[in-house]
């Protein structure tokens, strides 16, 4: 059976086989959805079903069973039960397509053993411009890539990334420890929908396990001294005190920030440990017990977002005002 997809906000309009998920159909018919991982786990191609419903073969760990039943689908992995209207969120302005260029690396600098600051120059930068929440890939020269979100604010070409060494991976364990300054990458520029939503004017709960610090950073940044900025929750979920790789540098922002409160929490503290410990979501919970009235933002682990977002929604969060970043990572048989 052969469905119809509409496009709500550009009127554009493609065929779904019976074989395929919508994302697939769009691109085979080179209509752009906000995508990255394919595989359902970093939520990047969630949209809202205007008309018609959707099924999936294996329900996807990005969506929660109530953003379903709220309209929301995951493009990846929904596969149409009915013609569809779709509402895709239209890149907000000032946003520039992504673009390919090749990135000199200025520096690598191990942070921890497991963090690295990867510094780069983007030469055509002012060109195209990026939003504090976005990301970036690395293409490998053999059709895959990697992605990266940036950690600092778009105001030069200078851009910096927080890489976390995954034991055996490709490009942050192989290839990241042979980079030095003027070695050349590939890469593929802004890229992803996780953005600061001004528009919402509620304080703001900010989450992130591990180096999804490096988006919810490049956001605090943009805020620091604004008049308008929000309260403020920081929490940051972490192993060890020695993985609080930027602990003081977020300690200096207090004054800077309105309201602000950070709140490091670690699932394996020493003994001498005196602040929050456990699961990221539950220390929020402990701190903010209805949500109703807040913005979240959450960035890192697919398995911690996917849980704080449904204990979240119990705490009275609104679905239309929680944001979620996924790393999830490219299958092994892709990569
Ligand atoms: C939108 C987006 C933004 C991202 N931003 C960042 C960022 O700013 N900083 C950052 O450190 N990471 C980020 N990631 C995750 C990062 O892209 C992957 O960890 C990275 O691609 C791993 O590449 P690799 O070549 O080293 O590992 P690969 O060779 O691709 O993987 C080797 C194996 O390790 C496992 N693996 C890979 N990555 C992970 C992971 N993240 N968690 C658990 N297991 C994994 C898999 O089993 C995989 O098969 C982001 C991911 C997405 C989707």
């Amino acid at each position: 059976m052969v469905y119809r997809v509409l496009v709500q906000q550009t009127s554009q309009s493609f065929e779904v086989a019976a074989n395929e998920s919508v994302l697939e159909a769009a691109l085979r018919q080179d209509v752009k959805l906000a995508h990255e991982c394919t595989f359902g786990g970093c939520g990047t191609c969630r949209v809202k079903l205007v008309e018609g419903a959707v099924g999936y073969e294996q329900f996807p760990l990005a969506l929660t069973p109530e953003e379903a039943q709220q309209g929301y689908a995951l493009m990846c992995q929904a596969r149409p039960e009915s013609d569809l209207v779709i509402s895709a969120e239209p890149a907000p302005e000032g946003v520039c397509e992504p673009q390919h260029c090749t990135a000199m690396v200025r520096e690598v600098r191990w942070l921890t053993p497991e963090v690295a600051n990867l510094h780069l120059e983007l030469p055509d930068l002012p060109a195209f411009g990026y939003l504090p929440g976005q990301y970036m890939n690395v293409h490998l020269g053999d059709g895959t890539h990697r992605s990266f979100s940036m950690a600092s604010l778009p105001n030069a070409s200078r851009v910096d990334f927080h890489v976390r060494r995954i034991p055996g991976g490709r490009f942050t364990d192989a290839h990241l420890d042979r980079l030095g300054a003027g070695d050349l990458l590939e890469v593929e520029l802004p890229l992803g929908a996780f953005r600061f939503h001004a528009e919402d004017y509620r304080p703001l709960v900010m989450v992130a396990t591990g180096t999804g610090l490096a988006p919810i950073k490049s956001i605090l940044e943009s805020l620091l001294d604004d008049p308008d900025c929000p309260p403020v929750w920081l929490y940051w979920g972490m192993r060890s005190e020695s993985g609080l790789y930027l602990d003081q540098e977020i300690r200096r922002w207090t004054p800077r920030l309105y309201e602000f409160q950070y709140v490091p929490v670690l699932s394996r503290a020493s003994n001498q440990w005196q602040g929050k410990r456990g699961h990221v979501q539950d220390a929020v919970l402990a701190d903010i017990g209805d949500l109703s009235e807040h913005s979240i933002y959450m960035c890192g682990s697919p398995a911690m977002i996917s849980d704080a977002k449904q204990a979240f929604l119990a705490h009275g969060a609104d679905l239309e005002h929680i944001y979620t970043d996924g790393f999830s990572f490219q299958h092994a048989s892709q990569a």
